[in-house]
């Protein structure tokens, strides 16, 4: 039997094999971390196809990760050569839910060419409903309202469905009326949000049983990996699809559950039998990832958690390196330990690639990446918004969505004078006026009003007075209000030359490619000739962030394809690649592995996290242990946990425990280590001696790098090594308390006090200023 196998499941163990051959009927594959489940799915798909069971487009596979789903891609290539016949619906449960979107729009009351906000866009959509709904924004924020609305969507509740008892969550009762508010005005702008991707078309399918008959018709089989980080929405969309063909087959792990902050239900796991009654249920318990001693150790640490389904786990691996447990004087220290080890990871000739570094939240990432940019040592931030988010590329996106959509107000107003081209606030306020939309100030992406020229914060608040209604789009305002005489000359003439430009754009864009568009855009805008008579470091940072914006557009077929890929990659994305450590919230992890995997800050209040444990208590801290049990199963040959003795939270120093899970490890399968030179002196674990870090030390990391030669005989000022005074011309400097900066307009000064991008900083000749953090550049000392 085994012999007439096809070749891929000849690898596969028995019951692996059982869950790739039973192609018909629900299945339910219910295992440990580095089980195979993914790769079982892999092979199942493979499967599907080359035995004739499925046709490619109708297989639905949602995957957790874009990495995944491109792996899944490129076996089926293998398998049936490029584009044999069209391609499975593979992507995550946003990115299929788009595509079909697209097709039913108008069922809902969007046009096909609808746009996906991004979260950003989405809480400055809330401010100004709240605003425009007399509502103090600062006692009720537009990020709460957003959380808010998303954990209805998540349970895919519509204004119409919120229970009576929720709906006094938000502003005494006002919860219910902004979502539905919310909701209008999403229509107006041809626009949704992640949750509404999947929200639609449930609405869809329940309203339009035709609809939902080609779909039953078309997809036959259908496949999730993950399973257990699905939400009630993702369950009912799922529910609803395979219905009639029963032919669905799931992936997951209750002890990976990590998603309940943002509605998964593990219940959704022990559900699944029920709603699908003679589920064949799998169970694999060889780890074919991680070495004995870290596989131990994980078991042992998830262990604490009670409400489990239980399992057992073996590898047939040896038992390799214990788990590294070490303390360090504070985070700075710790971002020199790990750099060092990489440094050395190195040097044994193994690759920056198979190291990830995985925190817990994101800001505990600034300290490794100064470290990372100061030895030069290459990484990559996965799941990177970073990029994405960045002042320029959201403008170019913003041109971009314009051109596609007219009824994308939130873009027009971003670009609309960006470059400068004498359409200044107060246009945009008539415009908003004449829309029949209370008019709303130019705001920078964090909210505060400032002063063009300076950067200088002027408000914290812009304001919205009254009236909600409104009546057409900005530019359907502009045009009118070019034609009449309300507008100042100048102005006018700016916005009839910026709307031809926009209408030639879109007419250019039917017969040229995206990327050809992109670069015109940039060119005719008077974009890029802004950034090139801006002669600071900041200014060139952004030109070659567009350069590799434009470039990186050719990866993608339509402009269409473009977009969506960047509104869900601001989303999740987690991907590897080239020669870069691998740095990464605990969360964006998921599914994957690393050869070395250092998990730092594993403090108590850090890790479990302070916020998690105070508002869902015992629940909240068992997730946070399900996200160490993820963290150390991403180890194939080394597991490197650190906690620090100081911390600054908030900008304040504090001194901190070591996590309670430290605790939790058994003490047979770890090792733990004292590091001296990194402020430790401690011979074990709990019983530290901290002593400062000596401001002469020298880390075997820095002097590695240094005889690399990684910094071109040029070696950053540095201050007792730990900190970095002057920087390389990157706009993101992150500034601290006392750093020395230049002002074009107010001189040198020093930081008094920094709050997100936004600094107090005492200037020496004009006194004290809050100011912009990309209007100053860092000076050195
Ligand atoms: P996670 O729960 O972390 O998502 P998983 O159960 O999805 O893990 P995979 O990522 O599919 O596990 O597999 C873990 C590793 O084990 C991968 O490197 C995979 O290639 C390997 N592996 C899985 N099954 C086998 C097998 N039968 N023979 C050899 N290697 C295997
Ligand atoms: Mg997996």
């Amino acid at each position: 039997r085994a012999a007439a196998a096809p070749p891929y499941v000849a690898s596969l163990n028995p019951e692996q094999r059982a869950a790739v051959e039973a192609l018909d009927g629900p299945v339910l594959v219910l295992a440990g971390a580095g089980t195979g489940k993914t790769r079982v799915l892999t092979t199942r798909l493979a499967h599907l196809l080359s035995s004739g069971r499925a046709k490619p487009w109708g297989v639905l596979a949602v995957t957790f990760t874009n990495k995944a789903s491109r792996e899944m891609r490129e076996r089926v290539e293998k398998l049936l050569g490029p584009g044999g016949g069209g391609l499975p619906w593979l992507g995550t449960f946003h990115s299929i839910s788009a595509r079909m979107l697209r097709t039913h729009a108008e069922l809902v009351g969007l046009k096909n060419n609808f746009t996906i906000l991004d979260p950003d866009d989405q809480i400055r959509l809330m401010k100004q409903i709240i605003d425009a709904e007399g509502i103090d924004e600062k006692r009720w924020p537009g990020r709460q309202l957003a959380g808010l609305i998303d954990s209805w969507k998540n349970r895919a509740l519509t204004p119409e469905k919120v229970p009576k008892n929720e709906a006094f969550a938000f502003a005494d009762g006002a919860g219910v009326k902004l979502y539905a508010i919310y909701q209008a005005r999403l229509r107006i702008l041809n626009a949704c949000d992640f949750g509404d991707l999947l929200m639609h078309m449930i609405d869809v399918f329940q309203r339009h049983p035709d609809v939902l008959q080609t779909y039953h018709r078309k997809i036959s089989h259908m496949m999730v990996d993950e399973y257990q980080d699905t939400n009630v929405a993702q369950y009912l969309w799922l529910r609803l699809l395979a219905q009639a063909s029963k032919n669905l087959c799931v992936v997951g792990d209750d002890d990976q559950s990590i998603y309940g902050w943002r509605g998964a239900e593990v219940d959704n796991i022990l559900r699944f039998e029920h709603d699908f009654p003679g589920a064949k249920v799998v169970r694999l318990e060889r780890n074919y990832r991680s070495t004995g001693h870290i596989l131990a150790t994980a078991s042992h640490l998830i262990a604490n958690n009670r409400g489990r389904l239980g399992k057992t786990l073996f590898t047939d691996d040896e038992d390799g390196n214990r788990v590294k447990v070490r303390g360090v004087w504070d985070g700075e220290a710790e971002a020199r330990l790990i750099a060092d080890d990489i440094e050395q990871w190195r040097q044994g000739n193994r690759s920056y690639a198979e190291c990830a570094v995985l925190v817990r939240a994101a800001w505990q990432m600034r300290a490794f990446e100064e470290r990372f940019l100061m030895l030069r040592i290459p990484y990559k931030v996965i799941g990177g918004p970073r990029f994405f988010e960045r002042a320029e590329v959201r403008d170019v996106h913003a041109y971009l969505r314009l051109i596609r959509s007219e009824d994308d107000d939130l873009a027009f107003e971003r670009i609309v004078n960006q470059p400068k081209r004498g359409v200044g606030e107060g246009t945009v306020q008539k415009l908003h006026a004449h829309a029949g939309k209370p008019p709303v100030r130019f705001v920078t992406d964090n909210g505060p009003l400032f002063d063009e020229d300076t950067g200088e914060v002027v408000t914290e608040q812009a304001e919205a007075p009254g009236g909600a209604t409104r009546f057409r789009t900005l530019i359907g305002a502009a045009r009118e209000m070019t034609i009449t005489d309300e507008l100042p000359l100048k102005a006018r003439t700016a916005l009839r030359s910026f709307l031809s430009d926009l209408d030639r754009w879109r007419e250019k864009s039917r017969e040229i490619s995206h990327v050809e568009l992109a670069e015109i855009v940039l060119d005719e805008s008077g974009y890029t000739e802004m950034l090139r008579n801006d002669k600071s470091p900041q200014a060139q940072t952004r030109l070659e962030n567009l350069k590799e914006l434009v470039q990186s557009m050719g990866q993608y077929d339509t402009l269409e394809a473009y977009l969506e890929h960047v509104a869900l990659v601001l989303d999740i994305e987690a991907e590897s690649d080239g020669e870069n450590v691998q740095l990464s919230t605990l969360h964006a992890a998921k599914g994957l592995e690393f050869p070395l995997v250092f998990l730092p800050g594993w403090e108590e209040e850090v890790f479990p996290s302070k916020r998690s444990v105070d508002e869902n208590g015992d629940k909240g801290l068992e997730e946070e242990r399900r996200l160490a049990y993820v963290g150390i199963t991403r180890a194939r040959e080394s597991a490197r946990i650190s906690f620090a003795a100081n911390r600054q939270i908030y900008g304040r120093w504090q001194v901190v425990l070591p996590s309670r899970f430290i605790d939790e490890l058994p003490a047979a399968n770890v090792d733990a280590v004292s590091e001296t030179g990194y402020g430790m002196q401690a011979p074990g674990v709990r019983d530290m001696a901290v002593e400062p870090f000596s401001s002469g030390y020298q880390s075997p990391g820095w002097r590695r790098a240094q005889e690399r030669g990684a910094f071109k005989g040029k070696p950053p000022v540095i201050d007792g090594e730990a900190r970095l005074v002057a920087r390389s011309g990157d706009g993101d400097a992150h500034y601290r308390r006392g750093d020395r900066i230049f002002h074009q307009k107010f001189g040198y000064g020093q930081v008094r006090m920094v709050d997100g991008n936004k600094l107090t900083v005492d200037f020496d000749k004009a006194g004290e200023k809050r100011v912009i953090d990309s209007f100053v550049v860092p000076a050195s000392a």
